[in-house]
């Protein structure tokens, strides 16, 4: 039996992983001259940095797990810390999102909510918490419309919500589906304090997982193409026959998985199968160098009422060096890149004085197409990693599970659809 999977991001790694680990050989191609997709090593001067900055939570168990069952080190490869956010805001005191206290967890996060949002701010979020159960047994809604019916305070919805919301589903609170985040409240915050850990990777994206992934499968005989892009699936009778390459070769397969993003899916699918159309929306990531010794008062820190929404210190890896993501659409992606650098350094200065009003360099990454759109129903949207043609699997993290656009996500769809594929007689 011969598999090919398309796409060399993180899903398609990990069903290439799957398939070795149970003795499949595959055959991967990536169209990239890198693999790692949408989480993978960028450059900018001399440095190794992100294609855009990524924060991953204890509660990734299965990324977690596909990553020692290939031999990486998780203790070494993040800095791990207890959820500690501080989000400051344009109009209100700082807020707490911190399990930091004597108290056990969840006392400590309600604790320290309470002090920094006073008690009716403890009372409205445990209100929404509370509803959470119902939420899921009703049609969705967005969620604007459930902070509104749960009677969350301006101050929450602007200080809290909206900036969680970009955060974890890439999408504004008028158009986001209510169920999603719930599901991502109940399964980060409601599963024990080790699930809200912050993971925030000490190696570049494509060093952390990729390269690791990519020997691994090649030290089990098996193929990666580089610079391979499939433009065109080939069906006979009902069932999948092979893949032809834009250089015009015919990889001949019994199963191919289609690892790829949702719009180069939906362009190689699109004359065989009907096909689910959610959005893609942006995150820009603003990357400042100032001066070697400059330090945030903590590793992350969350801005609202500002163009910039985290800004994360990546000291750690180079000195000084500061990353800014701008979550979901807005007028940041009209700015010249200069333009939008001024107002950034200009915003994290305004909130954090001890920064310098300039940074030494600015560099700015657009990923235009960085997650599918977490819009209202968008559960009915998603395809299933099993399509209607007999060995076409479907991965990426647009295929149907609870999670928004993860690497978590992602890496459960790799592994998932490998699974069903190998189940399959
Ligand atoms: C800026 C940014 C910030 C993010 N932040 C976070 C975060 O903080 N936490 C988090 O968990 N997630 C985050 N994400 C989401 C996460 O990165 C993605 O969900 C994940 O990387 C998707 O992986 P994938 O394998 O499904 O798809 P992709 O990474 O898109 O991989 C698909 C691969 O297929 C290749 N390909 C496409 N078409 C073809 C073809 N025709 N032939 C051959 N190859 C093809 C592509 O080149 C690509 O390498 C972020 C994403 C971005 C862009």
């Amino acid at each position: 039996m011969t598999t090919l999977i398309i796409g060399g991001g993180w899903s398609g790694l990990a069903a290439a992983i799957t398939c070795v680990q149970r003795g499949q050989p595959v055959h991967l191609v990536e169209s990239a001259k890198q693999l790692g997709g949408r989480a993978r090593n960028s450059s900018w001067q001399d440095l190794t940095i992100d294609n855009g900055q990524h924060l991953m939570i204890g509660a990734y168990d299965r990324m977690l797990a596909m990553m020692q069952s290939i031999g990486i080190d998780t203790n070494d490869v993040f800095h791990r810390q207890a959820m500690d956010i501080t989000i400051h805001d344009t109009d209100y005191p700082p807020l707490l999102l911190s399990s930091k206290s004597y108290l056990p967890w969840p006392l400590s996060l309600a604790w320290n909510l309470a002090a920094s949002a006073g008690v009716s701010g403890l009372k409205q979020v445990v209100q929404l918490q509370l509803s959470i159960t119902r939420l899921l047994s009703e049609n969705d809604l967005s969620v604007s419309e459930w902070l509104h019916q749960s009677n969350q305070s301006k101050r929450l919805v602007k200080q809290l919500w909206e900036p969680l919301c970009l955060a974890t589903l890439n999408t504004p609170i008028e158009e986001a589906s209510a169920h999603l985040l719930a599901i991502v409240l109940r399964d980060s915050l409601g599963k024990g304090k080790s699930a809200a850990d912050s993971l925030i990777p000490r190696q570049p994206l494509g060093d952390l997982f990729p390269k690791v992934a990519a020997n691994y499968i090649q030290q089990q005989g098996c193929t990666i193409s580089l610079q391979t892009r499939v433009k065109e699936l080939v069906i006979k009778n009902g069932k999948i026959a092979g893949a032809i390459t834009d250089q015009g070769a015919n990889l001949q397969a019994d199963n191919i998985i289609v690892a790829t993003n949702l719009s180069q899916s939906k362009k190689l699918l699109s004359a065989h199968m009907e096909h689910h159309s959610p959005l893609e929306y942006p995150i820009c990531t603003v990357y400042l160098q100032y001066a070697t010794d400059t330090r945030l008062t903590a590793l992350m820190l969350g801005m609202s009422g500002t163009v910039s929404q985290w800004i994360f210190d990546r000291s750690e890896q180079t000195p000084g060096l500061m990353a800014v993501v701008i979550s979901a659409p807005g007028k940041h992606e009209k700015m010249a890149k200069d333009e939008l650098i001024d107002l950034v350094c200009k915003e994290v200065h305004e909130m954090f004085p001890a920064m310098p009003r300039h940074a030494q360099q600015g560099f700015v990454i657009r990923e235009k197409r960085a997650t599918f759109a977490c819009t209202v129903g968008i559960e009915k949207q998603r395809p299933e990693c099993k399509t209607d043609i007999s060995g076409l699997w479907l991965a990426g993290d647009y295929v149907a599970n609870n999670y928004p656009a993860t690497l978590e996500g992602t890496i459960r769809n790799g592994e998932n659809c490998a699974k069903l594929l190998l189940d399959t007689p």
